[in-house]
């Protein structure tokens, strides 16, 4: 398989993973990624007959460039999403990203809505979610679609340096090293406010002690990317086919 189709295939499986999850339900939400060394990006096309995000298969990736326009027509009828410039704006800005997800789950909406903080209630119990609310978890304060590249670069701009952006009464955007990273900050994301919602329903939640918080952020605990773009490695790559045994792969 080629370089390209293999990256359109691991976009596609991205996207069934989250719709499977309930992240994306029906045909919106989107994940892509780019070529490294390129500014070639590979993104979830919409178009006729399509089945949902649950459903994407690598032939309903389609290739755009940074300005958000197809590169070359096709067949099928394939558009790019109407949020085609969430993606194109935070790759223009953050050349350490080569991959981004955008989709709506429900459990983070639902603070962006009371504007209540998703906080790191938990340790060990799924540090790799916890530590996303370390810092304060960015806020991109409008609800509209980001439909233009001047509310895609808003969007980027709200999401600054962080791999996560709350949308207000939208959903979330995810950056990363590669499509499956940015996928499972997504799932995360959503685990942990999840979480946080259960506990807001029995009394008032307190976050962990910062040198708990600090412990998290050992060295060993979080290994650093080494080959940009490439699939993960070690312990995300388990909790990546995890997930992706739950769909139909
Ligand atoms: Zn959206």
């Amino acid at each position: 398989m080629s370089e390209i189709d293999d990256l359109r295939t691991r976009v596609a499986q991205a996207c069934r993973v989250l719709g499977s999850l309930g992240l994306a339900k029906g045909a919106t939400g989107h994940a892509s990624a780019r070529l490294p060394g390129t500014d070639r990006v590979f993104i979830r096309a919409r178009g006729p007959g399509e089945l949902g995000v649950r459903f994407t298969t690598m032939e309903q990736v389609v290739e755009v460039g940074l300005d958000g326009k197809l590169v070359r027509p096709n067949a099928q009828g394939l558009e790019a999403p109407l949020e085609v410039f969430i993606h194109t704006s935070i790759y223009k800005v953050r050349p350490d990203v080569y991959a981004v997800v955008h989709v709506h789950p429900l459990p983070v909406v639902l603070f962006t809505i009371t504007n209540k903080p998703i906080l790191p209630l938990y340790g060990a119990y799924d540090p790799a979610s916890a530590k996303l609310a370390f810092k304060p978890i960015p806020t991109y304060p409008r609800s509209i679609l980001c439909d233009t590249p001047e509310r895609g670069d808003e969007l980027a701009a709200a999401m600054g340096q962080s791999n996560c952006c709350m949308m207000k009464g939208h959903g979330i955007s995810t950056a990363g090293n590669n499509v499956e990273d940015a996928a499972l900050t997504a799932i995360h994301l959503t685990n942990l406010a999840d979480v946080n919602y259960q506990a807001r329903l029995l009394g008032d939640p307190e976050p962990i002690p910062k040198e708990e918080q600090e412990f998290f952020m050992r060295e060993d605990l979080n290994p650093k990317a080494v080959n940009p773009g490439a699939a993960p490695q070690g312990r995300e790559a388990a909790l990546w086919r995890y997930y992706v045994s739950l769909t139909d792969g």
